[in-house]
């Protein structure tokens, strides 16, 4: 038997290279149009099991020239320059040796299991080593004399003029893809999903700055599912089952807002743009929609969440709810006994800052990663917190209490200064103060009052 497979070399840098919204999106398309062409190369002699997300796997029987030479085609004309790893090997299941892959590829019970998690932990490695080869040979920085002013990445290219300049032909390819998607509450104008907060409408700044929200979404541990399947039709199944899944999802949720974006979608990770008001709303819909994956699958997600300025760069943003994501992931990874839950972590972030956010003592943390359980209660509990007339300034003395004091001082402190300006019942403070700061979620506590403050609903809106 003969195996082809491919996976589309940094998918994230092929897809968030251009500053150009519009070519981010045409880039996600782009990716999916060269998964459907490879799809239809299926044929007597050359089977797809799966083919999306810019990833593929074939079986292919007999000589196999025609799938490559339609790869080469296919990723010239969809992807351009971009490199796509792709491997092709004889799998001979007579002469399995699990000692060569490296630990993280090895599956449990190899021999009892069917053959299609051998070739999935094959193909996962031969894979990893291409795109490593792959990886070396770009590391020589290539000197432009004249940059694409979208990607920086190539030559502009006189043929293709865009907004008064030349931009390349990848960058081209994306926006002229973009042109395609057609559906009136999707767009490519931040303004449109943007939203002002309520505090800077009422300051008199002259730059109000629109607020966006993001939602990053991610499977957790799919290899795990993938490496229990027996048979390479349960396989391709799941894989179509789990993106159909993903897709209503993400549709039914949009249905509160609206003006949204979907710039990434792949197998099982997508990248959602959202105005921020809805977001946690979003998240809840989400969830709801995923529940049978998780019932009946035990398929889990990380989502990293972030309100944000609209002024800040797609790459940027996307840099930031990556890390979000990894935190929620990092958490789960933790508490290994609770895996069947989804988690998040989530951050407001007024002004575009970078870097680390942690005080001096390292004790407040902000975008720790939890449950969407205890995400859901701590927006609930600030809703609460509102109504016992915990204010922003309540809020800010609370965090400065919280950085300069010690745990025992801080439950005594806190306490007082509750209990004289705000109007939360004295028998829940301390339960508040110990059980919300303790756990290292005072900093998302913090976020999403800011939050609830800037979008939550009631007074003005509109
Ligand atoms: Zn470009």
């Amino acid at each position: 038997m003969r195996v082809f497979a491919y996976d589309v070399q940094s998918i994230h840098s092929f897809l968030f290279e251009s500053l150009e919204f519009k070519a981010i999106a045409g880039a996600s398309l782009l990716i999916d149009r060269f998964d459907e062409a490879m799809k239809k190369t299926a044929s007597e002699q050359i089977k797809c099991l799966f083919a999306g997300g810019g990833t593929g796997l074939f079986v292919v029987r007999g000589e196999n020239s025609k799938l490559r030479k339609l790869f080469e085609e296919k990723k010239k004309e969809y992807l351009y320059d971009h490199p796509v790893a792709c491997v092709e090997f004889e799998f001979d299941d007579r002469s399995i040796n699990t000692d060569d892959y490296p630990i993280w590829f090895r599956c449990k019970g190899l021999k009892e299991s069917g053959d299609f998690p051998k070739i999935y932990s094959r193909v996962a490695l031969e894979l990893e080593k291409e795109k490593q080869r792959i990886a070396e040979n770009l590391t020589q920085e290539r000197v432009l004399s004249h940059p694409c002013p979208l990607c920086g990445n190539r030559e502009k290219d006189s043929s293709y003029p865009y907004n008064d300049d030349y931009i390349c032909k990848a960058c081209y390819l994306k926006i002229r893809e973009s042109s395609q998607i057609e559906d009136r509450k999707v767009t490519f104008n931040l303004d449109l999903i943007s939203k002002r907060g309520k505090e800077t409408r009422k300051s008199e700044e002259k730059t109000e700055e629109g607020y966006i929200g993001v939602v990053y979404g991610d499977g957790n541990s799919l290899g795990n599912v993938y490496q229990k399947m027996n048979t390479s039709e349960e396989f391709s199944t799941f894989s179509l089952q789990l993106r159909k899944h993903l897709q209503s999802a993400i549709e039914e949720s949009a249905k509160i807002v609206d003006h949204y974006a979907v710039p990434l979608r792949g197998g099982d990770d997508f990248l959602m743009i959202l105005p921020p008001a809805q977001i946690i709303q979003v998240l809840e819909i989400l969830e709801r929609q995923l529940e049978p994956l998780r019932t009946e699958k035990s398929i889990t997600f990380s989502f990293g969440l972030a309100v944000l300025p609209k002024t800040v760069p797609l790459k940027f943003i996307f840099q930031i709810v990556e890390a979000l994501q990894d935190e929620a992931k990092h958490e789960r990874s933790q508490y290994s006994r609770e895996t069947n839950e989804h988690y998040a972590a989530f951050r407001f972030i007024d002004k575009p800052f970078f870097g680390e956010v942690r005080d001096k003592k390292k004790k407040l943390q902000y975008g720790a990663g939890m449950t969407t359980r205890e995400l859901f209660a701590i927006h609930q509990k600030v809703q609460g917190l509102m109504a016992q007339k915990v204010t922003k300034g309540v809020m800010s003395k609370l965090q400065q209490i919280f950085v300069e004091s010690e745990n025992r001082a801080f439950t005594l402190n806190s306490f007082y200064f509750l209990s004289r300006n705000t109007e939360i019942p004295k028998t829940k403070i301390r339960d508040f103060v110990t059980d919300e700061i303790s756990k290292q979620r005072f900093g998302t506590l913090e976020d999403v009052f800011l939050f609830q403050e800037s979008f939550g609903e009631g007074e003005s809106d509109g």
